[in-house]
């Protein structure tokens, strides 16, 4: 047994975050790691020492395995919490950590070497008993051999890369024709990701859920299970609601997949803590895969167990024996977490950069790495902050998370909440009719914008008065010409403001008697209108308006009656970096006929790769970059000529 005094966390943003409030609890001083973009992040403040790791790119920070272990030696904390992603499951870390005398907070590198593979893992839970969904996961890896199993298994295939992670390396193939194709991108994708591009193929289920097992094994032999999880609210495999307990099995079932997921953790004879994952359909349910680490969605098993998951990983890797058994373990009521994300639903969900200038979270557990006037940069992953809800009952849970999410502002970059909030409220969420391709399916429905409509103009409007009172609070900013003063100089007082949004001008007349607007604590303000009373909440940006009413959010722009108001921003002879990235393919050549959205070049940023598409039918001019270019946002990376339709003058 060790006692530790102080540890290293490799990580940042909510989980550094979160694991540096549990170390503090126990007494545990801590060391913070970052890099040069991260210098005045909160996990930078929040620890007792922070040392920097290097440039922006986490392959250059947060991957030196050998500079944190250099920053941990010096520091002279005894062990290190890698948090999830980065180093979280890189065996040869672990293995450094052990030659450098340090206890790394996690299972063994053995383990984790194992269960690396999914291939590897799935050959070991065969002989361990545990379902596996038909499929391949030997070691033969030539196309024409993939493509005889496909056959064998029956389209539609899933393609799946064995070292994957994070939905990346995976491609759905429904017909021979597309297989090979499919394989090419799926290597490419996970050689990229992984370094390391076999695959391994598994029939596809339809519409089947995600349901996995949080197990914990202590260094004595002990091994429990946390009960499970529901994640099977997903986007391109990647989880955007979690859930516990599931909603959709019965208490036989919960049995039998909890027993499953003990005897899958008893085959490795795991230690810390580990989830072992699965896809269901109607009666069964069968392992996909086992990560080895503490998931980003431990939140809902740290609420309804009441266990402080960080807590049991540190107290485990100190050598302590668990003093409850497994029946000594009990899951009340119902925790749901959904994970908020900087990115535009309106923009395919491109990741969005730049600063926090609002940030007021709801009065519930919210995991966050962020403070107001904080900065996204585009180097790491875009998620801003999980916001979990916790009651007696499910349909309790779901009310709050609604609540919680109308209540959540960020102003000064796009996020999913609008998103999630349609999402929750789906009836097929509330009624639990859930699979994994939902939202997939209703996603024109679920990032459809809310439509503005008078009573949102009429609270715009009181916005507008609320700001001419008195100046913008939150960057103390103040424009020369937001002292205009509309007022109709004679007859009735009437007054008119005028609102873009998406594109379109809306104007409204008010008469002093009509509206009124009282400000309430920070964005939040009353408006009454012909005698009906209701909240809104305002955070301006110069003239720029993010407005949040009961009917939705939206970005407006108050126009300035005295400015000229510029044309569209969006152009279509050219092709902009939305944001900074790498160019890491070229898909069409200078002096191509292209047809409007046809793939022109591909972008990578935030860790993943965005096509740009022709923005009309024309033809592509020019390229103004190259395959490697790092561009900034609003770059030039491609003239365009579109073919104009109707007479020519
Ligand atoms: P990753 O490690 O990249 O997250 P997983 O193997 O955990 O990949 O799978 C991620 C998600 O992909 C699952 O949660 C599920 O939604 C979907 N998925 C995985 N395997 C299958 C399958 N055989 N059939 C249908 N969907 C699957």
């Amino acid at each position: 047994m060790t006692t530790f005094t102080k540890i290293l966390i490799a990580n940042r943003g909510e989980i550094a975050c979160r694991i540096m409030r549990t170390a503090r609890r126990m007494g545990i001083a801590t060391v913070a790691v970052y890099s040069d973009a991260d210098r005045d992040a909160l996990h930078v403040a929040m620890a007792d020492e922070a040392v920097r790791i290097g440039p922006p790119p986490a392959r250059d920070s947060y991957l030196r395995g050998d500079v944190i272990i250099a920053a941990a030696k010096r520091s002279g904390a005894q062990a290190i919490h890698p948090g999830y992603g980065f180093l979280s499951e890189n065996a040869e870390f672990a293995e450094a950590c052990a030659v450098a005398g340090l206890i790394f907070i996690g299972p063994s590198p053995e383990t984790m070497r194992l269960m690396g593979s999914k291939s590897a893992a799935k050959t070991l839970m065969e002989k361990s008993g545990v379902p596996l969904v038909p499929g391949y996961h030997g070691s033969a890896q030539h196309l024409g051999a993939l493509r005889e199993t496909a056959e064998r298994i029956g389209y539609p295939v899933l393609i799946k890369a064995s070292a994957g992670g994070g939905g990346k390396g995976m491609r759905v193939v429904t017909r021979e024709a597309d297989f090979a194709e499919a394989l090419a991108g799926a290597k490419r994708e996970a050689k990229a990701a992984f370094a390391d591009d076999r695959m391994l193929i598994e029939k596809y289920l339809s519409r089947p859920r995600h349901i996995e097992v949080q197990v914990f094994g202590d260094a004595h032999g002990n091994i429990v299970s946390l009960f499970e999880r529901e994640c099977t609210l997903q986007r391109r495999h990647q989880k955007v609601i979690e859930e516990a307990p599931s909603p959709s099995l019965t208490p036989e079932q919960r049995e039998r997949i909890w027993q499953a997921a003990r005897e899958a953790a008893k085959a490795v004879n795991y230690i810390n803590a580990g989830t072992v994952e699965f896809i269901a359909d109607a009666e069964n349910f069968y392992f996909i895969e086992m990560n080895t680490r503490l998931q980003v969605e431990h939140p809902v098993t740290e609420m309804i167990t009441g266990i402080d998951l960080v807590a049991w990983q540190i107290r485990v890797a100190m050598g302590e024996a668990f003093t409850r058994t497994q029946d000594q373990i009990k899951a009340r009521g119902h925790a749901i977490e959904a994970r908020v994300y900087a990115e535009d639903p309106d923009k395919g969900f491109l990741p969005s950069i730049g600063t926090l200038h609002h940030w007021k979270v709801p009065d519930l557990r919210v995991d966050s790495g962020y403070r107001q006037g904080d900065t996204i940069t585009p180097h790491y992953d875009p998620m801003l902050a999980k916001m979990i809800a916790a009651a007696p009952t499910r349909a309790q849970a779901l009310r709050q998370m609604m609540e919680g999410l109308k209540h959540f502002e960020v102003a000064g970059i796009a996020t999913n909440i609008a998103f999630l909030e349609k999402l929750i409220a789906h009836p097929d969420v509330v009624s639990d009719r859930m699979d994994t391709g939902l939202i997939e399916r209703d996603l024109a429905m679920l990032t459809a914008p809310a439509s503005f409509g008078p009573l949102d103009l009429a609270a715009a409007a009181g916005a507008a008065m609320l700001r001419e009172r008195r100046p913008p609070p939150s960057d103390g900013w103040r424009d020369p010409w937001d002292d205009d003063d509309g007022w109709m100089p004679a007859g009735e007082r009437r007054r008119t403001y005028s609102f873009r949004h998406a594109g379109q001008r809306h104007d409204i007349v008010v008469a002093r008697q009509s509206l009124g607007a009282t400000a309430r604590d920070g964005s939040a303000f009353d408006v009454v209108q012909d005698g009906e009373k209701e909240q809104a909440s305002a955070v301006w940006l110069g003239r720029d308006l993010e407005l949040l009413t009961a009917r939705g959010r939206f970005k407006l722009h108050w126009i300035d009656p005295y400015a000229a108001e510029a044309g569209s921003a969006i152009s279509d002879d050219r092709i902009v970096a939305p944001m900074p990235g790498t160019v890491t393919r070229i898909l069409a050549e200078a002096g191509a006929e292209l047809a409007r959205g046809a793939a022109v070049l591909v972008l990578e940023a935030m860790k993943m790769e965005h096509t740009l598409r022709a923005p009309a039918d024309g033809r592509l001019v020019a390229l103004n970059c190259a395959v490697g270019d790092v561009v900034s946002e609003g770059t030039d990376l491609a003239d365009f000529e579109p073919v104009r339709s109707g007479p020519q003058p």
